[in-house]
């Protein structure tokens, strides 16, 4: 297992601002120190990309660090009430020494890092819209076997105008996925599209798990009937690979030609 190491404590939303050094030891090798939190598989014993600023060149490197290495500390983040099948971790770097051969090659500076961020946001906007289909399945299910007022939920008008809601987001939802798996087939995706997709899916699932949960009653808050289980996952979807507002302050440098993020 891996884990992708960016996020730091003091610096989510501007990961650009990320302190983790990587100091050249003289002999060909690294040092790097710093702390990164929110790391997934971050203490699976596996392999963790850590990225951090080259005290030389001040550029941000990528480096490829056995879990293993002494100086590398994880715990894994407790209390979570989303996303529990996957841990996430704190890390400390102390002085974990690593070869000029764990530095990724074809990395040379933050925009490299960020690449990989176009890929997420993609899986990202794919994974919101497998979460919206759950619970859409899951509270059409539902309708249809729960009786009030002396006949199924799905029988009441509001209740049908409040499927065709969900309907319509998950449509929506599925034809950008779409359009956006075939701008990548076919080598053209820009990075404000993978933007505008996790921008578009995390809000459009949120909006279909605020729905399926109302209409499952009480029920919709226990584990059992799923619904509450995909809400919460959705809101971590929401926030990791950049938070919705990141997603807006791209779309705007996009659209204006000024950047609004500091
Ligand atoms: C479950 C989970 C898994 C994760 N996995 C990983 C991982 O594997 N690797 C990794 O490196 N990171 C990971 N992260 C970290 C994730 O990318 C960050 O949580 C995210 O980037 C937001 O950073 P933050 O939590 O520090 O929030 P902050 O940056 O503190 O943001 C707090 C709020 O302020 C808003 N905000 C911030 N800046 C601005 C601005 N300029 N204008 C307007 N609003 C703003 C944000 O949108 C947000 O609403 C994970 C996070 C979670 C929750």
């Amino acid at each position: 297992p891996g884990g992708f190491a960016l996020t730091a404590p003091l610096h989510g939303s501007d990961s650009v601002s990320l302190e983790t050094s990587a100091r050249p030891d003289g002999a060909g090798g690294w040092v790097l120190n710093g702390a990164k939190k929110w790391i997934g598989n971050g203490a699976a014993g596996g392999i963790t990309i850590v990225w951090a600023r080259d005290t030389e060149d001040g550029q941000v490197k990528g480096f490829v660090v056995e879990q293993s290495t002494p100086g590398y500390e994880a715990e894994v983040i407790t209390g979570k009430g989303a996303l529990r099948a996957i841990h996430q971790a704190e890390i400390t770097l102390t002085d974990v020494r690593v070869g000029d051969d764990a530095r990724l090659p074809g990395v040379a500076r933050f925009k490299d890092a960020a690449r990989v961020l176009v890929a997420t946001r993609v899986n990202v906007g794919w994974s919101a819209l497998g979460h919206a289909t759950a619970m859409f399945e899951a509270a059409l299910a539902y309708a249809r076997q729960r009786e009030q007022f002396g006949k199924p939920l799905g029988a009441h008008q509001m209740v049908q105008e409040r499927l065709a809601q969900m309907l319509d987001e998950v449509t929506a939802m599925q034809t950008r996925c779409v359009a956006v798996a075939r701008l990548q087939a076919a080598g053209r995706l820009r990075d404000e599209q993978a933007s505008l997709l996790k921008y578009a899916c995390t809000r459009g699932a949120r909006r279909v798990a605020q729905i399926a949960r109302d209409m499952l009653g009480g029920n919709g808050i226990l584990l059992e009937h799923r619904v509450m289980r995909h809400f919460a996952d959705v809101e971590a979807l929401h926030t990791y690979e950049g938070t919705e507002s990141v997603q807006a302050l791209i779309l705007g440098r996009d659209l204006t030609g000024m950047s609004a993020f500091a």
